[in-house]
């Protein structure tokens, strides 16, 4: 009897997942940093083989249509660019014609040591890099499914991605990611389901989860004042808390750093949370 119930309600949970849940999908925006949402003439349900500059891109099926989410770098300059789907028949190109996007420039005062590092941290920071990039920059054949996303934390967008960066008169790389100002111990939630690809305190970014999505998207979350009690190789799912709010690291005051990563390009995190 008891078998029987629990029985009827996984048919219940799968029956859900199926029909009401449809893959995510943020908007589209052909700028640098931006999102191509590419679809796909391919049928049947194994993921389309796309490549952009050499990288495996992000596919994902939404009513029966599949897509590519092509992460366009902050670095591309206007112009066309081209997509590649793999199919039998050969490669077959997509052009994505990239827009210019100007993005303002942010001025900002740190504490000396994130603007100008001592030998001994700056040690320490190449030590990081590669564990954080490594993290970031994968791509893993992991499909994962994905039916809608949760913002991280509660709060104010503080600062936007891409802004042109100028810590303490000192030029530094463009903002990587969207900020949210919330006070400390604000509860920051994995925004989709996947698995941990890295936990730790860092130089920068100070406390630190990064949370593979599969395929070549990965978040990051930064600056917390604490993570839970978790470990790389850990599944967690969409709105479970992975930490709370903080200042730790290069930060003027309490917020969630929040960077999205599309076959290793940085992305706006707002086109996923507006789409
Ligand atoms: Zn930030």
């Amino acid at each position: 009897m008891i078998r029987a119930a629990k029985t009827s309600l996984l048919m219940l949970s799968i029956f859900i997942s199926a029909s009401a849940l449809a893959e995510f999908i943020p908007k589209d925006s052909r700028v640098p940093g931006g999102v191509a949402v590419i679809s796909l003439p391919q049928k049947g349900d194994a993921p389309p083989h796309v490549f952009f500059q050499e990288n495996r891109v992000y596919t994902a099926k939404k009513n029966g249509e599949w897509f590519a989410l092509v992460g366009l770098p902050l670095s591309l300059k206007e112009g066309q660019y081209q997509a590649y789907w793999r199919t039998k028949e050969g490669d077959k190109p997509f052009p994505i014609q990239v827009k210019h996007k100007a993005y303002q420039e942010q001025r900002l005062t740190v504490k000396k040591k994130h603007v100008n590092p001592d030998p001994k941290q700056l040690e320490r920071i190449r030590k990081e890099t590669p564990v954080i990039r490594g993290a970031m920059d994968t791509f893993k054949p992991v499909v994962y499914e994905q039916s809608s996303l949760i913002q991280p934390t509660e709060g104010r967008i503080s600062s936007s991605f891409g802004l042109r960066r100028v810590f303490n008169g000192q030029p530094r790389r463009p903002h990587s990611g969207m900020d949210i100002a919330a006070p400390t111990g604000t509860p920051v939630l994995s925004a989709l389901n996947g698995k941990i690809a890295a936990i730790g305190d860092y130089y920068f970014n100070g406390k630190t989860v990064i949370i593979d999505h599969g395929q070549g998207l990965t978040m990051l979350y930064c600056h917390l004042s604490r993570t839970e009690n978790l470990k790389v190789g850990d599944q967690v799912t969409a709105g479970q808390q992975i930490g709370d709010v903080g200042a730790t690291g290069r930060v003027t005051g309490p917020h969630l750093h929040w960077t999205v990563t599309l076959n290793k390009a940085r992305v706006d995190p707002a086109l996923f949370l507006d789409h």
